[in-house]
């Protein structure tokens, strides 16, 4: 097997993929496949009833909450969110630690006035912004955060106090990662592809007080009222893309819940960390050190032509997904839940070797 570093769509456990494909054939003796069956028949409901309930239990939320199962990816959200929740003459604020904050804020100006609370660009997205520049509004109609930024590899380890607004996360790439206080959160959304499925559906965790306030007279598909009220069936759900998202949930529960993924991450990021602080300035990391992402590890080479050799020699030992978001060049190790700890002593090993070889 490949060591797959890739941002997303990302490493799937194995013991994931080989229930899937056990089951692929003939999905519980019905003869067909998941794929090939109706989304109103009883054994999807059972798959969709289960993702939602899997989602809370391992955020330990229980009434008052749904969860949604949505199309049109984290980057939908970015336009869902300021129509359903951003009316005229109200303000959202949002704080920017990296280009998808950067990219919800400015769908969201399209829609409504939008501002940003905080922003680390002037630094380059290197840290967080510090936590006594954020300017909130007096009253914002909501607060939005992006809690790891996959292209800088920048991360919230701690939660600022944001004001009583409801709080929106975008959690695409650490959802599930590691514990927090979900119950902080009035919306919680991310694309399933990095840390708990395929691509194709965007899991939405949302508290009911803020769905009630939703605008009423939007088109059905972009009102968040249609998948509550319909438990994510109102139109053709991606079946299979939710059937491996509840695949991917049960095992994380299997393997310990969050705590468990927290404990993992950390120490595979260690791995990798600790490759960079040793190298005597070779590597150097993009992020802060109090910033750095557990998710996604990114840092440059003393110049370009070293970064391509790098990604063409790791790639020939096994290692694959290695280069920098196209936006930011360097190299970016992802290196969400599904990956084991292996790839990430594999790929220790290749930086130790390279340095030797080039520093
Ligand atoms: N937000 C974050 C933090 C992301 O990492 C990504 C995808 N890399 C997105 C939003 C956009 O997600 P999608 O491709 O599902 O629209």
């Amino acid at each position: 097997m490949a060591h797959n570093f890739n941002a997303g769509p990302a490493v799937l456990a194995r013991a994931v993929l080989e229930r899937a494909q056990a089951e692929l054939l003939d999905y519980q003796g019905r003869g067909m496949s998941i794929l090939e069956m109706s989304h109103r028949s009883k054994e999807y409901e059972a798959i969709n009833a289960s993702a939602e309930a899997r989602f809370k239990a391992l955020l330990g939320l229980g009434e008052g909450y749904r969860v949604l199962f949505m199309q049109g990816g984290a980057s939908g959200q970015f336009a869902l969110i300021p129509l359903n929740f951003l009316p005229a003459g109200a303000a959202a604020d949002y704080i920017v630690t990296g280009v998808w904050g950067e990219k919800a804020v400015e769908e969201a100006r399209l829609v409504g006035q939008a501002r940003v609370a905080a922003s680390s660009a002037a630094g380059g997205f290197r840290g967080l912004p510090p936590v006594g520049e954020i300017e909130l509004s007096a009253r914002p109609a909501y607060v939005h955060i992006t809690t790891n930024e996959t292209i800088q590899g920048v991360q919230w380890h701690e939660l600022p106090a944001l004001g009583d607004a409801p709080l929106i996360a975008d959690m695409s790439s650490d959802i599930m990662s590691r514990p927090f206080d979900a119950a902080r959160f009035a919306m919680i959304y991310a694309g399933a592809q990095k840390n708990i499925g395929p691509a194709g559906v965007t899991a939405v965790l949302i508290r009911d007080s803020l769905l009630a306030q939703g605008r009423g007279d939007l088109p059905a598909m972009l009102r968040y009222s249609t998948f509550a009220k319909n438990s994510s069936l109102y139109n053709t759900p991606p079946v299979f893309a939710v059937y491996m998202l509840d695949l991917c949930l049960a095992w994380i529960q299997d393997r310990g819940g969050l705590p468990a993924m927290a404990e993992h991450n950390a120490r595979k990021a260690a791995h990798v960390y600790t490759a960079i602080d040793r190298s005597g300035g070779f590597y150097r990391g993009h992020a802060e050190p109090a910033a750095r992402s557990l998710m996604n590890v990114t840092f440059r080479l003393p110049d370009e032509a070293l970064e391509r050799q790098f990604v063409a020699e790791a790639q020939a030992a096994g290692m694959v997904g290695l280069a920098g978001h196209r936006s930011v060049g360097g190299i970016r190790a992802s290196l969400y839940n599904a990956l084991p700890e292996e790839s990430c002593l594999a790929l220790a090993a290749f930086m130790e070797e390279f340095l030797r070889k080039n520093g």
